[in-house]
């Protein structure tokens, strides 16, 4: 029996793995993190204040308090039956890295003790020379370090009876070039703070820090293990390469926030207690609008905490779906002709005096405070539209933007109508004789309007790849399998810069005599007009926007080789830099890993398409031509008029022809991708893999593949069809 028969044979014999169940969340919550309020209690006075000030702002913590507070950790995670700690960090492979040691050690004199001290803490060397550099280790120094990340609280990971003290790090080169995701993103944390402070300050002197926030919303798939097993497109790359449409699928959007199915309820809930114990704040869960697609969400954390959580969640989910024999898949299109999965990105900047800064105010002080950072928002996105496309690149997420409901390439922004008014509002009568009898402008009364804003808000446009929805922007085009820290990294740095820049044009305007409220509407009207060609309102998925995007002269880059240039432009080079996000070397290095990705990527997808269709469609295809073949043959042997056996051989015209284009188009996208490798040049390959196989074969395989799937005998077909994989739990 093939793989396919035995999982669905074995299907309904899955029932329900039994989840403990908690009667409060606060019972179990953050009950494995070494919180500040755990710190209280397992931390001498000057260590707790030194831990407390490296994590508010960043302060240096010196040797011998970080041994104390090795020592610490290491009393409340045996406290807590833990025998190994691990650095735990965010590679460029897109996964999470761990490599564990025990606190358990020998003495010189032969005493086995178990020790973690600060040295441990704080850095380690991995043997890190496979993870990606992109050269910088060649070009440096070959060793990566991890160091300690104090922003970030150490938690504890249980794996079965296993359980790992888990220190969130950064990962860089010895020489300090960043070889990881959370690197930058502090940096970044670190410039907006710096911009957004400067900028908070015309308003409130009082502030002193401002944060970035992220709450994410993760979408995914949740297949049966075994029918996955016998996909080996999806074991390889998380997606199918292959698959004819079910006869339903999502049309009836019957499954959109219907009754979550029990096998997935109690996976659900399984994840959701391991990654409450670790202290990711999950709130909402929900089908998604696809068959087998869900969705959960957290409360909004710092982002660099978000960052972490949503790695750490994306981990659980994995080892959790293996425990209910099913899968997860965190790809961003695993099935054809459905929706695909985002991980929509909500972000907002909130301040050390408790005020979200894309929150409308209550006072015209805080409303003009909120319309300087909603426009600077608008600008920032407006003059590094590429930029921030090329954070959301990669081989997956092509195949999800522009596709069903999935945003276009193209990044605009949705407003709402209020707003839109109110910047048109702005824009009229904030003349270039604006003077002060226009200071009404500077009382718009927008917290008056907080209901249409709402109505605005529960209207909100879905389409849109970057909508403000409320009191924070949504940034709906990041990809489900992405680590959140690479977009935010590229949006904190942008406004930075944004607000930089708007601080220095306020100023030149005070200087000249100006008043600061008048000086400031005057640099946010600019900043309206220099920017409004990036508002869209519309319906983004349409035609017309594409047309009209390109009329207004919006970037629509549709592919990840030609995106990912954006990041070495002279802009960016510049941008970064002077940012003190990434160097010049480091920009380029990042670049260079994100198009070896991509072509891996590729390569893998399409040596699984040639392999699938050698060993698991030709030959049950095969078989059934013989059949009718012979089935034919006899018909006529037996004297039959041709009438007898026409339609036989339509349908084995139909199975012939496909099977030949189906193999013939293999061979020549092996050719392909000989020519391919052949080339040296990383950027050029990228685009030749992108051209001459993928777009050139990809598409082509799969329409005859999946023509042999409605022509071939149901039993003989080895791969689960999409109606399987969907709809059977
Ligand atoms: P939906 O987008 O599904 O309507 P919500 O609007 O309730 O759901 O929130 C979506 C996400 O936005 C949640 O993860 C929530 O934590 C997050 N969020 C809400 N406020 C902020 C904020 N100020 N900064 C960042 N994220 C936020
Ligand atoms: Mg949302």
């Amino acid at each position: 029996m093939s793989l396919r028969f035995n999982a669905l044979d074995k299907l309904t014999a899955n029932g329900n793995i039994e989840v403990a169940t908690t009667p409060k969340i606060t019972g179990i919550f953050a009950t494995n993190v070494f919180t500040l309020k755990v710190a209280r209690e397992f931390l001498s006075d000057e260590a707790y204040k030194s831990l407390v000030n490296s994590t508010r702002s960043g302060q240096k913590i010196d040797r011998t308090i970080a041994n104390q507070i090795a020592s610490g950790i290491r009393s409340w995670a045996e406290s807590k039956g833990v025998t190994h700690f691990t650095h735990w960090f965010q590679p460029l492979t897109g996964t999470t890295a761990e490599k564990h040691d025990s606190f358990f050690t020998i003495k010189s004199d032969g005493t086995p003790i178990e020790q973690f001290e600060g040295d441990a803490l704080i850095q380690q060397e991995p043997d890190a020379s496979s993870f990606p550099s992109g050269g910088l280790r060649a070009t440096f120094e070959a060793r990566g370090y991890t160091a300690w990340d104090p922003s970030s609280p150490a938690f504890i990971m249980e794996i079965g009876n296993g359980k790992t003290l888990c220190i969130p790090t950064i990962f860089v080169s010895y020489t300090g070039e960043s070889l990881d995701y959370k690197a930058p993103l502090l940096k970044a944390v670190e410039a907006l703070n710096k911009a957004a402070v400067d900028v908070c300050n015309y308003f409130d002197k009082n502030v002193s820090r401002v944060t970035p926030t992220l709450g994410w919303e993760q979408e995914y798939f949740v297949v049966d293990e075994a029918l996955f097993n016998a996909r080996p497109d999806l074991v390889m790359c998380g997606r199918t390469v292959f698959g004819h449409n079910s006869a339903k699928n999502q049309q009836l959007e019957d499954h959109y926030f219907g009754s979550i199915p029990e096998r997935v309820y109690a996976y659900i809930r399984d994840f959701e207690t391991e990654c409450y114990k670790v202290g990711i704040p999950l709130r909402t869960r929900h089908n998604e609008v696809a068959p087998a697609q869900f969705e959960c969400a957290p409360i909004f954390e710092e982002v660099s905490v978000a960052v972490d959580h949503n790695s750490l969640l994306m981990d659980i989910m994995d080892r959790v779906a293996r425990r209910h024999k099913l899968r997860v898949l965190l790809h961003e299109k695993p099935f054809a002709g459905i929706n695909g999965s985002g991980k929509h990105n909500n972000w907002s900047m909130s301040t050390d005096t408790g005020v979200n800064l894309l929150a409308p105010g209550k006072t015209p002080k805080t409303n003009l405070m909120f319309l300087t950072f909603f426009v600077n928002t608008i600008k920032a996105v407006h003059d590094y539209a590429d930029i921030l496309r090329a954070s959301i690149a990669s081989a997956p997420n092509d195949h999800r933007l522009g596709a069903n409901e999935a945003p276009p390439a193209i990044i605009s922004v949705f407003i709402g109508q209020y707003l839109s008014k109110v910047l048109s509002d702005v824009k009229e009568r904030v003349s270039s004789k604006f003077d002060e009898q226009d200071e009404s402008m500077l009382k718009i009364d927008i917290h008056k309007s907080i209901p249409e804003l709402l109505m605005d808000n529960t209207d909100r446009n879905r389409t849109s790849p970057f909508a403000f929805t409320g009191n924070k922007f949504e940034f709906r085009a990041v990809g489900s399998s992405a680590n959140c820290a690479n977009p935010m990294t590229v949006l904190n740095t942008i406004m930075a810069e944004t607000l930089k820049q708007f601080k220095e044009e306020v100023d030149k305007l005070i200087e000249k005599g100006e008043k600061k409220e008048i000086a400031i509407m005057h640099v946010i009207r600019e900043y309206i007009v220099e920017s409004e060609k990036v508002l869209f309102e519309g319906d983004g998925y349409s035609a017309a926007w594409e047309k009209e995007a390109e009329k207004r002269g919006l970037p629509n880059v549709k592919t990840t080789p030609l995106a990912l240039d954006a990041m070495i432009t002279d802009k960016a080079k510049i941008l970064f830099e002077s940012n003190e996000i990434y160097t010049h070397e480091e920009l380029e290095a990042r670049h260079e890993i994100e198009l070896e990705r991509y072509i891996k990527k590729v390569q893998i997808e399409s040596r699984i398409m040639g392999e699938l269709a050698t060993s698991h469609i030709l030959p049950p295809a095969i078989r059934y031509q013989n059949l009718l073949s012979n089935n034919i043959k006899g018909l006529k042997e037996a004297g039959l008029p041709e009438s007898a056996y026409s339609n036989q051989k339509q349908i084995l015209d139909k199975i012939s022809e496909h099977i030949n284009k189906a193999s013939d188009m293999v061979e020549k996208m092996i050719e392909a991708r000989k020519t391919c490798n052949a080339m040296t040049n990383t950027r050029t390959k990228a685009i030749a893999y992108q051209s001459q196989v993928k777009d050139t074969f990809f598409d082509e395989i799969r329409y005859h593949v999946d023509k042999l799937e409605i022509l071939v005998d149901d039993r003989e077909w080895y791969l689960p069809r999409y109606r399987e994989l969907l709809f059977l739990r």
